[in-house]
C-alpha cells in the first residue's frame, strides 16, 4: 500500500476539530480540502471530528472495499 494513501487524523489549533490529512512538510491538505501548518497539528483523536473528512475519508473505503 501506498503509504501517501493513507489517511492520519489530527487536531487542527485552528479551528480545534478533528481532521483526516495526508502528507507531511510544513503544511498539511486535509480532506476537507483545508490547509493546516504542522506546526497546528495535535496527534489525538480526541475531540469533535470534521464531518467533511469523515464522508470524505468513508466514501474512500467504501469505494475501496466493494471494489
Ligand atoms: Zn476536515
Amino acid at each position: 500500500m501506498d503509504t501517501d494513501e493513507r489517511w492520519h487524523w489530527g487536531r487542527s489549533e485552528q479551528d480545534g476539530r478533528v481532521h483526516a490529512f495526508r502528507g507531511g512538510g510544513d503544511t498539511v491538505e486535509t480532506a476537507c480540502a483545508d490547509e493546516v501548518s504542522s506546526s497546528d497539528l495535535i496527534d489525538t483523536h480526541f475531540g469533535v471530528r470534521c464531518v467533511h473528512c469523515l464522508m470524505t475519508v468513508g466514501d474512500q473505503i467504501t469505494n475501496r472495499v466493494s471494489a
